[in-house]
């Protein structure tokens, strides 16, 4: 089965259920709706001559848009290679020529992006109505979402009218020789840690993944999800909409860019019964100013999973969200990409300070350096095995052998611990971990322990260099808005409770960390900030 079939399964099962709500574009269409626009853009890309395998290029903020050229390149075995939103012209140009994609399916502006601009930079050839790059030979067709295309470029609805020369029949046909082993993305990771990586995903990874994921929440055609994390990602693409596809569910998009009070205000609407998020974006919205006036009480579970989610931040999502059953899920892009999930029925203490078991059809293990399996309880690499691993980076056979071992491990980067259940806590990623005097230092513990201080909204760890020591601890604070506390005050507060080696050495305060376009935290940014200013 692939993507298409299953979406097509969907349509046939539950035509008139609601499929996809996009509010900031005051679209509300049933399944039957949006196969009739995803048939349609499929026809078009057919008749441009997209083939089995050619790279289609989405750059784009979160629309509806988004979610027909996801199906629609499903069904005719295109790959979709999903571009950051937040992406500049010098990243964008490497995403395409890293993908050679033959198509992009671009928006026009998205925040103070204005990709018209770069698109006119990079291709400058656009100005005299002609697509011929130097620099990117391979692209032959731009798409514009916006309803005037520059001179050059197709504009959507253009798109959509050529649908007329090619026929039903012959994406019928297209779709029946398809398989599900077939590449079906390219998703490139977040780049949380550095240069983002291509993983090549199959259509037997994420149809699978987007399904038990939601499965593991009880999800069935009445469930609909909030979706304010970004499309580009599997967060999105994958645990949101093919999550809910599989099931006949409603996605929901709040706005296009994330917004806390979007996504109050869309769930008191819509009475939704799911939510999606990133720690940052939880923390955000309980922040609301205006959070206790909306009825949240259709909530029932959601899932809270992209960095690690503080258990403070956990029981408040419960307590006050009505998202008793909401849920953390670890994995990356690579794994397709959740590994493990805590369930509704596993004790409270697990699912607020674990990343569950691991998920069905999967495995785990946690390694030393030497590959060695560590004992229950101790901290090692942890590494995943099974249907979800990617078939690897994107042209870069040296990347995926060094990421999967020759017995299809794919290691992790993430330093974890199992206990004798079987519940995964990550501990960091290994290159996050602090190496101070000898001492091994996980970040993610102090910043556990600096967040219960009542005056803190929000905090990092990272270490920095130094000469005595190796590296050194510096926090980065946020303040709760009216708090006006001082390092002596946090370092007085550490030193009651945890080893003097823990306590970080500088605090810096701040109002905002270093984030990706997914809400995650950019230390290897911090780090270079801080490195400057200590000088
Ligand atoms: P890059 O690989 O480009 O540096 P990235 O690793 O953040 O970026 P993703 O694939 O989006 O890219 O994220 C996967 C990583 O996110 C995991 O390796 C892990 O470090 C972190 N992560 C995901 N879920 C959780 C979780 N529930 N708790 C802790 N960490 C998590
Ligand atoms: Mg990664």
């Amino acid at each position: 089965v692939t993507l298409g079939d299953c979406f097509d399964h969907s349509v046939k099962r539950w035509p008139d259920n609601l499929a996809l709500i996009s509010r900031h574009q005051n679209i509300c269409w049933s399944y039957r709706q949006l196969q009739q626009q995803v048939d349609r853009c499929a026809q078009a890309l057919l008749a441009i001559g997209v083939n089995v395998g050619d790279r289609v290029g989405i750059w784009s903020p979160n629309n509806a848009e988004w979610c027909i050229t996801q199906l629609a390149t499903a069904k005719i075995g295109a790959i979709l290679v999903t571009i950051n939103p937040a992406y500049r012209l010098h990243e964008v140009e490497y995403a395409l020529q890293q993908s050679q994609c033959s198509v992009l399916i671009s928006a026009d502006t998205f925040k103070d992006s204005d990709y018209s601009a770069m698109l006119n930079e990079l291709l400058p050839e656009l100005a005299y109505s002609a697509l011929d790059s130097q620099r990117l030979p391979h692209l032959t067709t731009l798409i514009s979402l916006s309803h005037t295309a520059m001179p050059g470029m197709l504009s959507w609805n253009g798109l959509l009218q050529l649908a007329d020369r090619s026929s039903a029949d012959a994406l019928r046909a297209r779709q029946q020789t398809l398989h599900c082993d077939q590449a079906i993305n390219i998703q490139y990771t977040s780049g949380t840690t550095g240069f983002p990586k291509g993983a090549t995903l199959s259509h037997r990874n994420i149809l699978n993944n987007g399904y038990l994921v939601t499965e593991q929440q009880g999800f069935t055609e009445q469930d609909k999800l909030v979706i304010p994390v970004p499309l580009y990602h599997c967060f999105g693409m994958v645990m949101g909409n093919i999550g809910c596809i599989s099931h006949g569910a409603t996605m929901i998009y709040p706005s296009d860019a994330f917004d806390p009070s979007a996504v109050l205000q869309t769930v008191q609407d819509e009475k939704a019964t799911a939510l999606y998020g990133v720690p940052t974006m939880f923390i955000a919205v309980l922040a609301q100013p205006d959070f206790a006036d909306y009825d949240l009480s259709s909530l029932r579970t959601g899932i809270m999973a992209g960095a690690s989610c503080p258990v403070e931040v956990m029981k408040q999502v419960m307590e006050k969200m009505h998202m008793q059953q909401v849920q953390i899920a670890y994995g990356m892009t690579e794994t397709s990409p959740v590994s493990t999930q805590t369930q509704a029925d596993d004790p409270v203490e697990k699912r607020v300070s674990t990343v569950g078991r691991t998920h069905p059809h999967l495995e785990s293990k946690i390694i030393d350096p030497n590959g060695a399996l560590v004992a229950r309880g101790q901290i090692g690499e942890l590494c995943t095995k099974g249907y979800s691993v990617m078939l690897g980076y994107w042209n870069n056979d040296e990347a995926t052998q060094q990421a999967i071992d020759s017995d299809g491990w794919m290691h992790t980067g993430d330093l974890a611990c199992m206990d004798d259940d079987g519940y995964i806590s990550i501990v960091g990623r290994s290159k996050d971990m602090v190496i101070r005097g000898g001492e091994n230092i996980y970040p993610r513990e102090i910043e556990e322990f600096l967040y219960t201080h009542p005056a803190v909204a929000d905090v990092q760890v990272t270490g920095v260099p130094d000469k005595k020591y190796g590296e050194e601890l510096l926090a980065w604070v946020i303040l709760k808005t009216g708090e006006d506390i001082n390092e002596h005050t946090l370092r007085e507060f550490c030193k009651e409770q945890i080893a003097h080696y823990k306590i970080p050495r500088y605090f810096r305060f701040t109002d905002e960390f270093p984030m990706t376009v997914t809400g995650k935290i950019q230390k290897f940014k911090m780090r270079e900030i801080s490195v400057e200013e200590l000088g």
